[in-house]
């Protein structure tokens, strides 16, 4: 058997054991220490935001984000329905209500027209969501010149699910520095990792002090221990973050290497009959953390699944898309606003191994096995 290619793992650069030898040398293992200041500080200039504070998990970040949204019980937050179930998850933490949005088919992110739509009836029946949770799916940035002024305009805290978008661009900014909070995760198949780990961004110094506080068990300033509001234990480790330094540092050449794997798959799969890829946005750039392409069995005479298990024979890990949150039996009950544009690129759509470090001779691999597959009827 064939070593197995993995969807997206780890690529280390060597830095990382650099700067973590030095959190043993000093002993800085803790949820705490010089490694959290300075990736902090690090990451808020790459992604030029003020204000960053380094947690447990992208999971945790949009807790908290949502926490300080004021998000609390019976209210409704809208987020996009065609995402990993962790932006939606930490909603329902909040004893609120997801309102799923679908995707359009130019981005495959939130879909500017029905989030106005809802904004607009929203606020027609007397009561707004509390808070917008937009994505930004699978390294390409939502449309931000579209979504930031509708929730300006309606007065809805916009948090930005940045988790698989490091590196990716929107109208010149990056991807984290849009709306009132922006959330990263570093878990072990992002673009870059820490082996878990996340972090919440805004131009807001209270509200990142605020999540700094949170995350540390809210704590009072008293000798002894003293809380006034209920906290978490959320905070990323010096240790971690150490290993976040070093892979900040490489962030450029893995977004060019994630992007050179994409243009290699378009161009030896891009005239396959059936065969497409997710389109790249005119505002910005996608980090293409994963490649994804759709698959027409009209024209392909093979179903994504069929490739998929194709591959799995061949010890080639790939996905399909998400599977719509409006579609997951946990959130049957919650509203949806459309819903056909997602659920149809879930049932066609497939993400193929992206790792950056893959050789062409990886790619080699999958595309002989795509094309065996997609022989046309
Ligand atoms: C990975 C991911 C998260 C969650 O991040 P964790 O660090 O794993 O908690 C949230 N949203 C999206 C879109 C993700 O892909």
């Amino acid at each position: 058997m064939k070593s197995r290619i993995y969807l997206s793992s780890p690529h280390m650069s060597g830095e990382e054991l650099v700067k973590v030898q030095e959190a043993f040398s000093s002993n800085w293992i803790a949820p705490l220490g010089p490694h959290v200041d300075a990736f902090e500080r690090e990451m808020a200039g790459y992604i030029g935001v003020g204000h960053a504070a380094a947690l447990s998990s992208g999971t945790a970040a949009l807790h908290l984000a949502l926490i300080m949204a004021g998000v609390g019980e019976g209210d409704e937050v809208v987020c996009a329905s065609l995402t990993f179930s962790a932006s939606a998850n930490p909603i329902v933490y909040q004893k609120a209500k997801p309102v799923f949005v679908d995707a359009s088919s130019s981005s495959w992110n939130l879909d500017p027209g029905l989030l106005e739509d809802e904004l607009e009836a929203a606020s027609k029946r007397g009561k707004l969501p509390k808070a917008v949770v937009a994505v930004d799916l699978y390294g390409q940035c939502a449309d931000y010149g579209r979504i930031a002024p509708l929730c300006e305009r309606y007065g809805v805290a916009l948090v930005e699910d940045a988790a698989e978008a490091l590196g990716a661009t929107c109208g010149g900014k990056k991807a984290g520095a849009f709306g009132r909070m922006g959330i990263l995760s570093f878990n072990g198949n992002k673009i870059i990792t820490t082996s878990g780990g996340g972090m919440l961004l805004s131009d807001d110094e209270g509200l990142i002090k605020k999540a700094r506080f949170l995350s540390t068990q809210a704590r009072d300033t008293a000798p002894h221990y003293q809380h006034s509001t209920i906290g978490y234990n959320y905070r990323m480790s010096n240790v971690l973050a150490a290993i976040g330094r070093g892979q900040l540092t490489v962030i450029e050449e893995r977004v060019a290497a994630r992007r050179s794997n994409f243009a290699f798959y378009e161009e030896s799969l891009g005239r396959l009959p059936g065969i497409s890829f997710m389109p790249e946005a005119q505002y910005g750039r996608c980090n293409r953390w994963l490649t994804c392409v759709l698959v027409d069995p009209q024209a392909s005479g093979a179903t994504r699944e069929d490739i998929r298990l194709a591959l799995e024979a061949e010890n080639i890990e790939a996905r399909p898309l998400w599977k719509p949150m409006h579609l997951q039996p946990v959130f049957a009950e919650c509203r949806a606003v459309g819903g056909a544009v997602s659920e149809a690129l879930f049932e066609k759509g497939l993400c193929l191994p992206s790792g950056s470090n893959m050789s062409r001779e990886d790619q080699e691999r999958v595309i002989d096995i795509v094309r065996k597959c997609c022989k046309g009827k």
